[in-house]
């Protein structure tokens, strides 16, 4: 089977000038490029999507992992989660701390009876995985948090796109030569929220694979939940739509619901797609013969789906 990678770096308001588009091109084509090198070399959906996650955490500009933003007390809590279409088994860490990947310890959580964990559980498994304690604060962000916080934190969500070079929550989905899907997503969270927020990127609602499809979502949290985005659509093309018209239904909903969020995928045929009700979602993808990106569409809602 031809295997397909797409990613994404979030989803948001704009994304600055033309350099940071250039920028964020380079940097999700290289990610691009690793992860279908992976795949030719038969590598797991699943590891592959474990692979594009730690990358996409590794680099500061995207809000997960390294560059996470901050939380309305000055915190980082990161989550993330990973579904694996094959064994249809989803797993996920909710609000941990001081680490570097928390894709890591969702794909650890795929072997255990408890397969979601949260804060005080999610640090205990944290320190009996043995992982090494690590700061992922940048600058940027404590300086964005320290403006905002002289607005009083008045915005719905921090700049996880805006201004160039750009910057978001990550996510991944993979389709292997074997013919199984996975899908992992990981994110610092929308940006001075209250402490306790669970952000959909570890719910099903925001990111979800099942043999027939697998999705990843971005944009902010509750508008996701609200539309139960990623299993929508993969369970609308379980039961047989088609990508194109799953995308269509589910994006169409969203706008008229006055959502903002976005959404990347692959279904067990290979069709590529992403979606977007807000301005931009930065979401790159290699069908084998070529790669592409969704960097320079027009802003409002606007679905991808390759032929
Ligand atoms: N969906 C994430 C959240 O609300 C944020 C994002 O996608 O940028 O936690």
């Amino acid at each position: 089977m031809q295997p397909k990678v797409i990613i994404h770096g979030g989803a948001g308001s704009s994304l600055g000038g033309k350099g940071g588009v250039e920028v964020v091109r380079q940097s999700l084509y290289q990610i691009v490029d690793e992860l279908y090198g992976l795949l030719q070399n038969n590598t797991s959906a699943l590891d592959v999507v474990v692979r594009g996650c730690q990358l996409l955490e590794d680099e500061p500009r995207f809000n997960a992992g390294t560059g996470s933003v901050l939380q309305s007390d000055g915190q980082i809590r990161m989550s993330a989660s990973l579904m694996d279409g094959l064994s249809h088994r989803f797993s996920g860490v909710i609000n941990v701390s001081r680490i570097k990947n928390p894709i890591d310890v969702a794909n650890s959580l795929q072997a255990s009876p408890d397969r979601v964990l949260s804060d005080n559980g999610a640090a205990e498994f944290v320190r009996e995985l043995g992982l090494s304690v690590y700061n992922p604060l940048t600058d940027k962000r404590l300086n964005e948090w320290l403006e905002d916080r002289k607005q009083n934190f008045s915005r719905s969500m921090a700049d996880v796109i805006a201004e160039s070079p750009g910057t978001g929550t990550i996510g991944v989905v993979a389709l292997d030569t074997e013919g199984r899907l996975a899908a992992g997503t990981s994110t610092g969270g929308k940006g001075f929220e209250k402490i306790g927020r669970v952000s959909d990127s570890a719910m099903p609602a925001g990111n979800y694979a099942t043999g027939s499809a697998g999705i990843s979502c971005t944009g902010i949290g509750e508008d996701i939940i609200d539309e139960c985005l990623a299993a929508k659509i993969v369970i609308r093309v379980t039961d047989g739509f088609s990508m194109k018209a799953a995308f269509e239904r589910s994006f169409a909903e969203a706008h008229e619901h006055k959502r903002d969020l976005g959404a990347i995928g692959i279904d067990a045929n290979g069709i590529i797609a992403w979606g977007k009700t807000s301005d931009v979602i930065l979401a790159a993808f290699h069908d084998g013969h070529k790669k592409g990106d969704s960097l320079e569409v027009q802003k409002g809602t606007q679905i991808f789906v390759a032929e």
